[in-house]
């Protein structure tokens, strides 16, 4: 079928479908969606909370104590009431776990749906951009290179158009497409149609939409019925196998008090008791549930602050990264471009107006004029005119938009001169050539190219100039006064593009012969300022320890003059790198370069110096984050620890290869994620300390009463449950989403292979619980002691004993409430943060307090757990050795900021 005919096949026109044909066939076809994809159900997902090693310890657990139960003669209400109170803990742990991981895929979900995917439509002749899904059979749209084609089309117009079928062929290879007439075969391997989920690799095109949604080949092939697989990060992975190594030494723990007291003359099923009491004691119940609130928080704070994040392996890899390698235009700067000046015959043409509102002048616009038609005519943008909400708009790349408002500006008229002068073939821009150029016809039946570009590359193919309207060689001297001129623009900070104009040409087209030999026109000077968030920043990054290279396809000069605007060069002498000197490196040269320079901006790069630099700073074991926005820009993403992809003008192949996507574009909002990164890892670390020094605090007690011959329990399994479940588990959220403490940034990144069990962390959860164990057998001890009772005479309803283990226990959950407190600093005063800074966990707190008070005072509850009420004198005592660990924990931050100013100093 001819390209005429393909309109008509699918009721369309060249200048699309009018908005009334468009709702209609909506209306029958439905959105251009793909069904969901399907969830694990929830039964299932809920039962597979029962699979985790914990859960499988606790439920054994019960069981064993069930048959002891049954085996006791007479049976004992407690042991029953222990059997039970275990299964509930497992259920209890179940549906947490459970709740999380299902709001934190819904959470996954809905964040995706922010990431935009749209698509640049002609509806009613007009270009508008409009969300995917508003695709219809017969919409004729446009695709670039690193659009993800939205829908089954057949092409109408191509310019060296490639595609990456992966996603429904399986072949990764680029293939050409072409708009011609194919022969008959099968329709997956028609070569002028393009189907949902390819990916435009090279050139652009026009195409009509035949198929949409579930009525693509990609919806044909892939119905979505089975459960995308869920990953897990490293952290989990770690989580898990320290889950192993605990629930290991708890049963060892066990088994070794259970054959210690054997000997003793206890008897077996209390000897049994006792030793689950132990093993209760030491697993840590909530910890899978807190882990993934703390990681489902960290992600949706990363959002708010702009940093979409795929998959939760970004949120502790940011934390670790050392080396942010960014762009330039859009993301330290604003990428809305002005024409401030225009170089034609030897003089500077100043244009004012700023934005892309094309009101403005042209001093003296004459000489200029031809400049601006070539930049103009070789333009894929499109301005769009003020609406309700927005100013002046641009539709595609913003350097085109720019130079249409300064066309505008100089009197051209834009729609006037594309219809004088219709398109007839592209070779479109890529950032490795840097140039674009287009044919047209020019009303004599020859055709004319335009051609626009980096200055060094335009100029390279210029044999010619034209000078006062008259075309002349363009001599050594003439080439160098281009040269400086474009220097001096771009030391200034602007971006500088040069226009040309080839021969008349006569088809086919090819590239070389259609880009050389041409007449130079000019130099266009514009500006993009830097974001005013930047500076800030790049500040808190080099504070953190974390190096930036600008990697950018601009000018030597432009780049230094915009990176010490930012801040991100403030020395005399940066090092500035351009591609082609990257090339005439080793591998090894470039990693010391790497290694040794401070300040380093890599210009005049295309995609693949970006990752070649990459890869030689992970080869320095640097934890490398890289920015990107075009399809070339792929490899380097998925290559980089952590690949972040523009939201608002990247290409959805830069989109799909990263795992983080910046909804603003802006590199201030990298540097809050690697803020919030950081603050994940270590609130994870906070509640990791806090549960395990309760757990320390549970079991030290025991094992002082096992050795000193003590025949009972100083706190039973029942009381460690209520507090492992009870008055624990709110705390640790609340420490899993504390905010970020002021010195996150102050300290270097994070080793990638520091254990979150490192010594340090052991230290402190040994010297917070040993504070602990200390304080609660000083407690039972003291009471039981105080009484003058043998120890052998106690039984478990001695009125001594149920209010020694109700003191212990009243005493844990204290000192849990300032160790909370304590481990929200690692380095820190409490103080610093406000004591009431953090709402939640006193609330969760205090909550946890008035169960254990509930546990003293209410009958019922005092019979499950065999407690007694304790006196205000008993409070206020406990409260004054709760403190303790708060205050030794002062101290020793304390000594450790001085420590590390000297050292420092
Ligand atoms: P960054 O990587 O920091 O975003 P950049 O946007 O300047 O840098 P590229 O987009 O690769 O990098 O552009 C490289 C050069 O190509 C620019 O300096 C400019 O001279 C030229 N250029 C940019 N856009 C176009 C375009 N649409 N048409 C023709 N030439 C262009």
């Amino acid at each position: 079928m001819q390209t005429g005919d393909v309109y008509a096949a699918l009721g369309s026109t060249p200048d699309g479908l009018s908005s009334t044909t468009a709702r209609a066939r909506r209306r029958s076809h439905g959105p251009n969606q793909l069904p969901p994809v399907a969830h694990r159900g929830v039964w299932r997902q809920f039962a597979a909370q029962f699979t985790d090693l914990f859960a499988i310890v606790l439920l054994l657990s019960s069981g064993i104590t069930l048959l002891a139960h049954l085996l006791q003669d007479p049976p004992e209400v407690g042991t029953l009431q222990l059997a039970v109170a275990i299964l509930c803990v497992v259920l209890l742990n179940a549906t947490i776990g459970f709740a999380q991981e299902y709001s934190a895929e819904r959470t996954t979900e809905s964040l995706q749906a922010m990431v935009p995917h749209s698509s640049r439509v002609l509806r009613d002749g007009e270009l508008l951009e409009l969300p995917a899904d508003d695709l219809v059979p017969g919409d004729v749209i446009l695709l670039e290179s690193g659009d993800a084609v939205p829908a089954d089309c057949r092409l109408v117009e191509a310019h060296d158009v490639s595609v990456n079928n992966a996603a429904i062929t399986g072949e990764s290879d680029a293939v050409r497409r072409t708009h011609e007439a194919d022969a008959p075969g099968a329709l997956l391997e028609a070569r002028n149609c393009l189907f949902m989920g390819s990916d435009v690799v090279t050139g652009t095109a026009r195409a009509v939409v035949f198929a949409t949604g579930e009525s693509t080949e990609f919806g044909r092939i892939f119905r979505l019925t089975a459960a995308a697989p869920r990953q897990k990060t490293p952290l989990q992975h770690e989580i898990a196998s320290m889950a192993r190594r605990v629930a290991g030494v708890a049963v060892a723990t066990g088994a070794v008090l259970f054959a210690v007291r054997l000997p003793e003359g206890q008897d077996l099923v209390s000897s049994f008791v006792f030793a689950l009491g132990v093993m209760v004691a030491l697993v840590p119940e909530g910890l899978p549930a807190t882990l993934s609130v703390s990681l489902a928080i960290g992600v949706r704070r990363m959002a708010q602050k702009n940093a979409l994040v795929k998959r939760l392996l970004a949120v502790e890899a940011l934390g670790c990264t050392t080396v942010i390698c960014t762009d330039k235009t859009g993301t330290l700067t604003q990428a809305e471009m002005t024409v401030l000046t225009v170089w034609a015959d030897g003089a500077l043409h100043a244009v004012t107006g700023v934005g892309y509102r094309p009101r403005g002048d042209v001093v003296d616009p004459h000489p200029v004029l031809p400049v601006l038609l070539a930049g103009a005519l070789c333009s894929n943008a499109r301005l769009v005119p003020p609406s309700d909400q927005d100013d002046w708009q641009v539709l595609g790349d913003t350097t085109e938009g720019a130079l249409l408002v300064a066309a505008a500006k100089a009197g051209i008229d834009l729609k006037a001169q594309q219809a004088a002068h219709p398109r007839i073939a592209e070779f479109p821009f890529d950032s490795g050539r840097k140039m674009m150029s287009t044919v047209h016809e020019d009303g004599n039946g020859a055709c004319q190219a335009y051609v626009k570009g980096a200055p060094q590359e335009v100029l390279a193919r210029c044999a010619y100039i034209e000078w006062g309207g008259v075309v002349q060689p363009l001599t050594e001297d003439l080439r160098a006064r281009v040269t400086a001129t474009n220097d001096d623009l771009a030391s200034q900070g602007l971006r500088v593009l040069a226009a040309a104009r080839g021969s008349p040409l006569r088809a086919p087209f090819a590239q070389e012969k259609t880009e050389s030999d041409l007449v130079f026109l000019g130099l266009v000077g514009m500006l993009d300022p830097p974001r005013p968030e930047v500076r800030a920043a790049v500040e808190a990054c080099e504070q953190a320890g974390i190096r930036i290279v600008m990697a950018t396809g601009d000018h030597p000069l432009t780049a230094e003059a915009v990176a010490r605007r930012v801040g991100i060069v403030r020395r005399d002498e940066p090092l500035l790198m351009t591609g082609s000197q990257l090339d005439t490196l080793d591998d090894s040269s470039l990693e010391r370069l790497l290694s040794t320079s401070r300040e380093l901006l890599l210009c005049r790069v295309g995609p693949e110096h970006k990752m070649r630099a990459v890869k030689a700073l992970q080869r320095r074991h640097e934890v490398v984050a890289v920015t990107g926005d075009g399809a070339n820009d792929a490899p380097a993403l998925k290559q980089a620890d952590i690949g972040i992809a523009m939201g608002k003008e990247g290409t959805d192949v830069a989109r799909e290869a990263a795992v983080m996507v910046l909804l603003d574009d802006s590199f201030a909002s990298i540097t809050t994620a690697v803020r919030l990164g950081r603050s994940v890892y270590r609130n994870i670390r906070k509640f990791l300390v806090y549960v395990f020094s309760s757990n320390i605090g549970e079991l030290g007690p025991i094992v002082a009463a096992t050795f000193a011959g003590f025949p009972l329990v100083p706190i039973s399994a029942m009381q460690i449950l209520a507090i492992d479940l009870g008055s624990d588990i709110m705390p640790a959220l609340a420490l899993g989403a504390e905010p970020p403490e002021p010195d996150v940034m102050e300290r270097p990144p994070r080793s990638r292979h520091e254990r979150l069990f490192s010594t340090a962390v052991m230290r402190r959860i040994l010297f917070l619980g040993g504070i602990q164990a200390l304080t609660g057998c000083a407690v039972f001890f003291w009471h039981i002691n105080a009484s003058g009772i043998p120890f052998a005479d106690f039984t478990e309803d001695n009125p001594v004993y149920r209010e020694a283990i109700t003191m212990v226990q009243a005493g844990i959950v204290l000192s849990q409430f300032f160790i909370a407190l304590a481990v929200r600093t690692e380095h820190d005063s409490v103080l610093r943060i406000g004591l009431l800074s953090n709402p939640w966990l006193l609330t969760a707190g205090c909550a946890g307090i008035g169960w254990m008070a509930a546990i003293s005072y209410v009958p019922v509850l005092r019979s499950v757990f065999n407690t007694a009420p304790l006196s205000l004198t008993d409070w206020a005592v406990l409260a004054c050795l709760g403190l303790l660990p708060l205050l030794a924990d002062e101290t020793r931050k304390a000594w450790l900021r001085r420590h590390h100013t000297r050292s420092r100093s």
